[in-house]
């Protein structure tokens, strides 16, 4: 017999699957909500002009080919834990944070689910979101961790769980690790409130919880990249140690660079130094060292004043015509007449609305409308133009009324 011939055909994946059925659409007005990429009001991907500047300067700057070393790019991964932690950070400040480049968010994830299964001192499992980032699962349990979930969303308010995450988080083991989304949390696009984030760090501290932070939309959420940093920055500020995965895909538009970093923020600069040397250890033999030139890109931007400050103007309109979007398809619904209370897609916040649709509603969409998105009812907002807005909202209406 052949040697793979145990090897059994898998699922392909979800968000795959819907750019296929799309790609096969015939109809000249088909609208594609399933990836979570960003597009301009014309439905066409977005460089950044700050990240097309840092590029050309890159390129001039005629730096050679070499490796990085294992961490990657020392100039990108201390703007990129700057940008994360703030200038006015204590750790950053005590220099007791360990960073590393990384394959964007994912490889981040990666890394620290590969750390915490190899040294964290308690039970080796990690709590995510009900719903989370349909990737979170594979990725912890392909680290060895087991995966365990706590409540997230309330599927009659559409909103947050609060008493579900609360009790939830009480119920689990004292000292067990917590992925949190930091902001725009994927795919319902639910985060808490400040007031709620203080709660949530109380209730960290009572149990002994270890946070686990990914946070893939730095200013992508609110277009303010403090703003959207307030649960990390909370979280230090009240003593807790952390990890935290970064990824530059959504809020540089880097997405196939892959251009991220995993950092964790220890309680000595001696920490640090032990802490680093075993990162060094486990990324060695996964990929040696990370590619440079999507970090370079970065680190032109985050480390020029001004193109840094464009940036932040750039970021500020992605996140702003998301805004935009959400209002006009809400507009149009409700022109429509219908009757449901869409304030949820105005509330939520990041790339992704999560509509309330249920997976029959979603097969209808895709079948007899042409519009493709994930059978949980998340709609990449991003994909909404001035446009496809209406015929979108025409096509909800016709599905739910
Ligand atoms: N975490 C979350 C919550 C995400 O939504 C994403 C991207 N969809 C990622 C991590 C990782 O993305 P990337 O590897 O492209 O940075």
């Amino acid at each position: 017999a052949s040697t793979w011939a145990n090897v059994k055909e898998g699922p392909p994946d979800a968000i795959l699957g819907i750019t296929e059925a799309f790609k096969k659409d015939s109809f000249p007005e088909k609208i594609n909500l399933g990836v979570g990429a960003y597009r301009d009001d014309n439905g066409k991907p977005y460089v950044l002009p700050s990240v097309k500047t840092a590029e050309d300067k890159v390129v001039e700057s005629g730096l050679d080919k070499e490796y990085a070393g294992i961490t990657g790019v020392p100039s990108f991964t201390k703007a990129a834990a700057l940008l994360a932690y703030g200038p006015d950070s204590k750790p950053l400040k005590e220099d007791r944070i360990a960073i590393t480049q990384s394959i964007s968010g994912t490889g981040a994830l990666r890394i620290g689910g590969a750390f915490l299964q190899r040294f964290y001192p308690g039970a080796k499992t990690i709590y995510i979101p009900t719903p989370s980032w349909a990737n979170h699962k594979a990725v912890f349990s392909d680290s060895g961790l087991e995966v365990k979930q706590y409540k997230y969303y309330n599927k009659d308010t559409i909103g947050l769980d609060f008493e579900g995450l609360v009790a939830d988080l009480k119920a689990a083991p004292s000292g067990s690790i917590v992925l949190l989304h930091a902001c725009a949390h994927n795919p319902t696009g639910i985060d808490p409130t400040p007031e709620q984030w203080r709660q949530i760090s109380d209730l960290f501290k009572e149990k002994g919880h270890y946070p686990f932070f990914d946070m893939a939309y730095q200013g992508f959420a609110s277009g303010d990249t403090d703003k959207d940093a307030y649960p990390v920055r909370l979280f230090i500020e009240q003593g807790h140690g952390l990890v935290l995965a970064q990824s530059f895909a959504k809020n540089m538009g880097l997405y196939g660079e892959r251009v991220g970093a995993f950092s964790v923020v220890t309680e000595s600069a001696e920490e640090k130094k032990r802490v680093d040397s075993q990162i060094k250890i486990l990324v060695r033999p996964l990929y040696s060292n990370p590619p440079v030139h999507g970090a370079r890109v970065a680190s032109e931007i985050l480390n020029d004043p001004q193109l840094h400050k464009q940036w932040l103007g750039e970021v500020k309109g992605m996140a702003d015509r998301i805004i935009k979007m959400r209002a006009l398809l809400k507009k149009n619904l409700e022109e429509l007449g219908s009757k449901h209370n869409w304030d949820h897609i105005t509330n939520q916040i990041g790339m992704f609305a999560y509509t309330g649709l249920t997976p029959d509603q979603m097969d209808v969409l895709a079948k007899e409308h042409s519009v493709y998105a994930t059978k949980d009812g998340r709609i990449s907002v991003a994909g909404i133009t001035t446009g496809n807005v209406k015929r979108l909202a025409e096509a909800i209406y016709k599905v739910k009324g």
